[in-house]
């Protein structure tokens, strides 16, 4: 990989290694640029930030921000660092959202979407499930999110498992191809799936967007450095691209928000 979008920090509550160590496992790997996008912190009605450890708290932006801009500074002419996070679409805290990522200067964003509606009282959508309402809703939400245009990569789209009927699988799915597609927003084969063996990236759904023509990149999901030396993962989703005969792109266009 030349560049992987898709990183974490400490900040979050379940990753490791400081920004220094990512930067460094990234010139070890060969990678040119590194995007990191930490979870974006929410602040709740109940003054909380969310059900689970998942995130950092809306406290911490300002700090997330200026770690990872010194780095860049310092790393200028040797590794790009971009300044970016990955953010589940909840309608009602989007606006807001936004407001607080300009202020400190996000210079991107990625759509990881893990729970529905606005999270409270959701429940996680990365189990599979036989409720099609589920599904369902999962697409409405996604491609509302695609819709706004300020999204530079929807990671691992295929999060949702579905364990019902096939072809409401295909057409759900490919409303969500067709989205991405429609707002020039490449999709992300996740490779932590690979690594631990989770249920995406589903074969099924790159088969679909295979067909529907879109763009799609490889991101290292990294919630530990070492994570951006796994070379057997970034080959296991390369052989998958390749089996759905699908020609990955190597960089993301950068979508200012
Ligand atoms: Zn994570
Ligand atoms: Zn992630």
């Amino acid at each position: 990989m030349i560049a992987n979008y898709h990183t974490h920090t400490t900040r979050c509550g379940h990753a490791r290694g400081s920004e220094r160590d990512y930067a460094e496992a990234a010139r070890r790997a060969g990678i040119q640029i590194l995007g990191f996008s930490d979870h974006t912190p929410y602040r709740y009605p109940d003054g909380g930030t969310g059900s689970r450890r998942v995130r950092m708290s809306p406290d911490e932006l300002p700090d997330y921000a200026a770690a990872v801009r010194a780095l860049a500074e310092e790393y200028r002419g040797s590794l790009e660092i971009l300044l970016g996070l990955e953010v589940e679409y909840y309608p009602f805290f989007f606006s807001q959202l936004l407001e607080q990522l300009r202020q400190n200067g996000v210079e991107y964003i990625l759509l990881g979407q893990h729970f529905l509606g606005n999270e409270i009282g959701e429940r996680y959508c990365g189990k599979a499930v036989g409720d099609e309402t589920m599904l369902t809703r999962y697409v409405d939400q996604t491609v509302e999110a695609l819709e706004t245009g300020l999204f530079s990569c929807f990671a691992h789209p295929d999060l949702l498992g579905y364990e019902g009927d096939g072809k409401v699988y295909d057409e759900q799915m490919r409303r969500l191809c067709r989205a991405a597609r429609e707002t020039d927003t490449p999709l992300e084969i996740n490779l932590l799936g690979i690594r631990e063996g989770r249920q995406y990236p589903a074969e099924r759904f790159w088969r679909l967007a295979a067909e529907e023509g879109n763009a799609v990149l490889l991101g290292a999901d990294a919630h530990r450095p070492e994570d951006l030396l796994d070379a057997a993962s970034e080959q296991a989703a390369r052989d998958l691209a390749r089996r759905c005969g699908i020609e990955l792109i190597e960089t993301l266009p950068i979508r200012r928000i």
